[in-house]
């Protein structure tokens, strides 16, 4: 933490996470937002970034490029897309920037390089910003330690019909997480959606279902189920705000931060990631 107001630079501010991002920095009290950031050729170029966002006026003009609003030591808070992100790291070092990273899409050569580019800097790069979810991880692997081999493990996942892509990054990261805890295997362990004559279920295995319905912004349950008796824990994401207030948080740390990259259970203090 440090006591000074941290500048912040929002990148992609134009966006539905890029809004609650300026909205939110404006009402947390040593953030102050100093930059707007959407790509050239956006309708939104030159709009204010307050009141587009829905808290009035903050005099931030929205510009087509983050060399135009840069300053040493700001805060880069960037969900926008892949397009560009080298040239906006290479920037950020150059002006000792730190960096908070939530747009997702990157290949593993893509992250590679810009891990790379991230080198001696200060630096986070999440596929979900949100505290809870972030804190089920921790407990779904506890849990799953402590139970044992006795409990049978599900997930399940719900997200809107506009979702392509199924099961979610974060169903697979709870699937890790509770095959870390059981030690098993998960290439081996996961059982996606059952259909047919699948034969019984063995305590090995761990089941993953996807929903799809409506406009639910992301449901999380991971079951522990036994002879009697069943243990649910249940994120929900009722709003893309959490996401939005973790990675503030996620800002906050980095301002006070040794240069390094961390993720969000460094952050919380959840301990390693897996
Ligand atoms: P969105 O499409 O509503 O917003 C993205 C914004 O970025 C748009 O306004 C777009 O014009 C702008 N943009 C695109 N390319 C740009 C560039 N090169 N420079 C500047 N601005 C650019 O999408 P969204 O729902 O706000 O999500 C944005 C990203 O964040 C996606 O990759 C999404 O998957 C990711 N996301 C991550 C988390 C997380 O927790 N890590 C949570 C929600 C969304």
């Amino acid at each position: 933490m440090v006591d000074q107001e941290i500048p912040i630079i929002v990148v992609g501010a134009a966006g539905r996470m890029g809004r609650r991002l300026v909205a939110l920095t404006e009402d947390t009290e040593n953030l102050r937002l100093v930059g707007a950031v959407e790509y050239p050729g956006s309708e939104y170029i030159d709009q204010d970034a307050g009141r587009l966002a829905g808290c009035g006026d903050n005099q931030i003009r929205i510009v087509p490029d983050l060399a135009q609003c840069i300053r040493e030591q700001a805060v880069i808070i960037d969900f926008s897309s892949p397009r560009g992100i080298e040239d906006r790291l290479r920037l950020a070092r150059q002006k000792d920037c730190a960096y908070v990273l939530g747009t997702t899409g990157f290949s593993e050569e893509e992250k590679n390089r810009i891990r790379q580019l991230m080198e001696g800097g200060r630096f986070v790069f999440a596929y979900n910003f949100s505290v809870g979810i972030n804190l089920l991880l921790t407990l779904a692997e506890k849990v799953a330690r402590i139970l044992g081999d006795d409990y049978d493990i599900e997930i399940v996942e719900m997200h809107h019909n506009q979702k392509v892509d199924a099961p979610s990054g974060t169903a697979e990261k709870l699937a890790e997480a509770v095959a870390c805890g059981r030690n098993l295997n998960l290439a081996e362990a996961a059982r996606h959606g059952r259909v047919g004559q699948v034969g019984k279920r063995s305590r090995q295995e761990i089941g993953i279902h996807a929903l799809r319905g409506g406009d639910v912004v992301g449901d999380h349950t991971v079951i522990f189920a036994t002879g009697g008796e069943r243990i649910e824990l249940t994120h929900r994401a009722s709003s893309r705000d959490a996401f939005a207030r973790g990675a503030l948080r996620a800002a906050v740390f980095l301002a006070g931060a040794a240069p390094g990259e961390y993720d969000m259970r460094d952050i919380l203090g959840l301990g390693k990631a897996l």
